[in-house]
């Protein structure tokens, strides 16, 4: 008999009750270190003291109206979004597949409207992972997210990761619009676009009047130590993709944009029941205020440091085990030469939770929060179960 909650998950046998900054508790008091933050969500930790302020103070008060009216917590988000951010415009939903679907209704607008709208494709890369809708499968194409679901959507055009040949001949077509890319694929297994990429896809996108679209629903919000990841690069795309860590725990989706690329998205164009709802953005705006405060990124950047630096040692006392360590910020990947998943099971024996990802890589996503005490433990706790896999080898070959 199929279960209650449709089985489409393979989930661990581990339920949480409460939680506290980077630590969760099941209901018989066990507490786990949250290196995983619910996939890069709970950025700020859980509980924490400003945002349940906020939301608990919004729901005293009002908790939806309608997008037919102004709402005053959706407009303060939106300014704060737009005074840190590249973007003059912000679209809110509830998570990041459907600011990835305004995304390509943008670009196919925008193209619409400037009297080419033969421009539908938009590039996209191997690996890449933009969400579980029809169009956002279709956009990231991998068989694992595709299969069975046919028939896709057509106007994405998938290239090789890393292939700057491909690229440049496919960005020379009368067909592309835009190219959707992750500054750091997250599902894809933290793998980082280098600042020179991100530069030449910019130039790129410029020499043929493209749109570029940075999906950052995972390396943004302050993970990488900058409020975006686009940031280290010094570039700026023309549509951004945020979700995860904006709410901090809530479902919160955004979709910033230049004045523009959004041009075209007049009245009746696009919208929502429940984006940018009261409760959503109180917490959006919460989460944005701890975050541009004075000296928290550069807290952060020197934290991950610290967590980088425990990690290249972890890695290399457990050879076996592990392979490298790649990605950036509190946004790592430990690539293994055993089962991710194997190290992600004995990670749950040591009370530490983490994230498996593609390419065999083990995701480190901690809050941004995260004290040196709790990363010293986490690492600690990571280099107890990657020994009890080598001694449960050991033993076998015995
Ligand atoms: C999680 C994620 C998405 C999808 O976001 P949802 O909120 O699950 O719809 C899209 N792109 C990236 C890079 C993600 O990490």
């Amino acid at each position: 008999m199929i279960a209650p909650v449709l089985p489409s998950y393979s989930r661990a046998p581990l339920s949480f009750v409460s939680g506290e900054g980077a630590w969760l508790v099941e209901a018989d008091g066990r507490r786990f270190l949250d290196f995983g933050a619910g996939i890069a969500v709970s950025a700020l930790g859980h509980a924490h003291p400003a945002l349940v302020e906020a939301l608990t103070a919004q729901a005293g008060k009002l908790w939806h109206t309608s997008n037919l009216y102004t709402v005053p917590e959706q407009q303060a988000l939106a300014e704060r979004l737009v005074e840190h951010t590249f973007a003059d415009t912000v679209f809110f939903c509830n998570s990041g597949t459907e600011a990835g679907e305004l995304a390509v209704k943008m670009a196919r607008k925008y193209w619409h409207d400037a009297g080419q709208p033969e421009r539908t494709t938009i590039l996209t890369f191997e690996g890449s992972f933009h969400g579980r809708s029809l169009a956002m499968i279709s956009a990231a194409g991998s068989e694992k997210l595709t299969k069975g679901f046919g028939p896709l959507l057509p106007g994405f055009d998938h290239l090789p990761f890393g292939d700057h040949d491909a690229l440049r001949a496919a960005a020379a077509r009368p067909d592309v619009g835009a190219i959707m890319v992750e500054p750091v694929q997250g599902e894809g297994g933290i793998r980082p676009l280098p600042d020179v990429c991100l530069k030449g896809l910019r130039d790129l996108c410029d020499e043929h009047g493209l749109l570029l679209i940075f999906d950052e629903i995972q390396c943004g919000m302050g993970r990488t130590g900058r409020l975006f990841a686009h940031e280290w690069a010094g570039i700026t795309p023309d549509i951004m993709m945020v979700a995860k860590g904006i709410g901090g725990g809530f479902p919160l989706g955004a979709l910033l944009a230049t004045e523009r690329a959004a041009a075209g998205m007049t009245p009746g164009t696009h919208g929502s029941t429940y984006g940018g709802n009261p409760l959503g953005c109180a917490v959006g705006c919460a989460v944005m205020d701890a975050m541009t405060e004075a000296g928290f990124l550069e807290e952060v950047a020197r934290r991950a440091r610290l967590l980088r630096q425990k990690a290249e040692g972890l890695v290399a006392s457990h050879p076996d085990i592990f392979e490298g360590v790649r990605g950036s910020g509190f946004m790592l990947g430990l690539r293994c030469n055993v089962p991710n998943i194997d190290v992600v099971n004995a990670g749950y024996g040591q009370e530490i939770l983490t994230v498996p990802g593609g390419d065999n890589v083990v995701r480190l996503l901690p809050p941004l929060i995260l004290s040196e005490d709790e990363i010293a433990e986490g690492i600690a706790r990571l280099d107890a179960a990657a020994t009890t896999l080598e001694d449960t080898a050991r033993d076998a070959a015995q």
